[in-house]
């Protein structure tokens, strides 16, 4: 079969395209056909290193949604089923065996391209509005980088929650995107200092909440947007891991929380995982989340993908299609 791994660790023209053979599924698990692959920042770390992975060369992709074509022993799954899942590494493929306990159905209602393009970044989206901070009605929380991946699908949940959002992009078309998808308040956090416009939007009383995927660019001042007691979600390092901080500046900025929160211990159980797919493939099939598609790169594309990404030129989901 095709696949994509990162040999050796460094930049996107590092992903090559090569045969591995096709994998067989062992006890409890179950070999999927992929049909969409979705792409993801954490993709980018373990092509560089940042995360370690125990193989080599390193198998990339950590999303995707397909059919089942055979499954191994104690599984509970048949082939045939329409399935999607993530955090199983090595997606980035034509075939991939994953644990039973890492699949979903997809409803007929979600395509496998929709499928693809939630797994991750919609149950990221899910986990930080509705457990790590819920929002309630009548809150105000931040959301930056508003129409990335994770970002558009965040502001469509918190809107689902009833807060008001604002959020933060780099430009005018990102700007309008993040609005078409429901942010009450844009600032373009390049050319406007966005701590100054949260005081400005909420009349000098900060915010419940500030959910961060940007990182070191972004982590201190997205502590001033906080009222005292407030949230600092930093979920993400898009322009470099944050540094080091005194835990006395928490108290100085107002006896603020700080978390830095990651997927996996949010859905490593299994009603959590159906709860949070669950969710959003109904909300999906309601019309009321919309999935967008930035762009579908044939699998040998990967490195192309990889570039757009991290380029700051997409907005919404990347897929590859094997
Ligand atoms: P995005 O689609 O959000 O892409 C990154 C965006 O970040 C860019 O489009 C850009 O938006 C903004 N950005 C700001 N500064 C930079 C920079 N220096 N370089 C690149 N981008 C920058 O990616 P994802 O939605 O896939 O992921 C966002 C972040 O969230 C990643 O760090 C990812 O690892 C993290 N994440 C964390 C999870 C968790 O559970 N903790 C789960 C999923 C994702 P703009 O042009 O508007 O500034």
């Amino acid at each position: 079969m095709k696949a994509v791994v990162a040999d050796p660790l460094g930049g996107p023209e590092n992903l090559k395209l090569v045969d591995l053979p096709k994998p067989a599924p062992g006890d409890g698990q179950a070999l999927v056909k992929i049909a969409a692959i979705g792409v993801n920042f954490i993709d980018v770390y373990f092509r560089t290193g940042l995360y370690k992975a125990p193989e080599t060369p390193v198998l990339l992709g950590s999303e995707a949604a397909g059919v089942i074509e055979a499954v191994g022993p104690n599984c509970s799954f048949r082939p045939g089923q329409r399935v999607a899942y993530t955090l199983a590494r090595g997606s980035y493929a034509e075939y991939a065996v994953v644990p039973q306990s890492q699949l979903v159905e997809l409803p007929d209602t979600v395509t496998f391209e929709q499928g693809a393009a939630v797994m991750l970044q919609g149950m990221t989206a899910h986990y930080l509005a509705r457990s790590t901070f819920p929002l309630q009605p009548g809150q105000t929380c931040l959301v930056h980088a508003a129409a990335g991946g994770v970002g558009l699908l965040l502001v469509q949940i918190a809107k689902i929650c009833g807060a008001t959002v604002i959020g933060t992009v780099s430009t005018e078309d990102k700007a309008q995107l993040a609005t078409r998808h429901g942010a009450d308040h844009i600032v373009l956090y390049t050319q406007t200092d966005f701590a100054a416009a949260v005081k400005q939007f909420t009349s000098n009383a900060g915010l419940e909440v500030v959910y961060d995927s940007v990182g070191r660019a972004t982590f201190l001042q997205s502590l001033d947007c906080l009222k005292p007691r407030g949230m600092m979600v930093s979920f993400g390092n898009s322009s470099g891991a944050v540094d080091p901080i005194q835990p006395l500046l928490l108290s100085q900025k107002g006896s603020l929380f700080l978390t830095r929160p990651t997927l996996a211990n949010y859905i490593a159980d299994s009603n959590e995982l159906r709860w949070r797919s669950s969710d959003l493939f109904h909300w999906i099939a309601a019309g009321r989340l919309e999935v967008r598609i930035h762009r579908a790169y044939p699998l040998a594309d990967a490195g192309q993908a990889h570039r757009d990404l991290e380029a700051r030129a997409t907005s919404g989901k990347l897929l590859l299609i094997p």
